[in-house]
């Protein structure tokens, strides 16, 4: 099925998600960096131009979540104390 004459190494992409079957960490690229395939379902694209830099971390996370909370000052009130 796949073609066995391809010499050169193929390169996981760490955490790539199929596009397809959804599945992580099956993705490899061929080793002139153009096609990358899934090898759980046979997916395969071709990715022109572009050299494949896998998503590290993915940055949609927004930094400016903090709220700023005004430290209250809080007495403690002892019962005991009757001055
Ligand atoms: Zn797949």
């Amino acid at each position: 099925m796949t073609e066995k004459e391809n010499n050169q190494p193929r390169r996981f992409i760490a955490g790539a998600v199929c596009p397809r079957c959804g599945v992580m960490d099956r993705i490899v690229v061929s080793g002139d960096g153009v096609t990358r395939s899934c090898i759980d379902c046979g997916f395969s694209d071709e990715r022109p131009g572009d050299t494949p830099a896998p998503l590290s971390t993915r940055v949609s996370r927004p930094a400016a979540r903090r709220v700023e909370t005004p430290a209250d000052v809080v007495r403690l009130i002892d019962p005991n104390d009757k001055s």
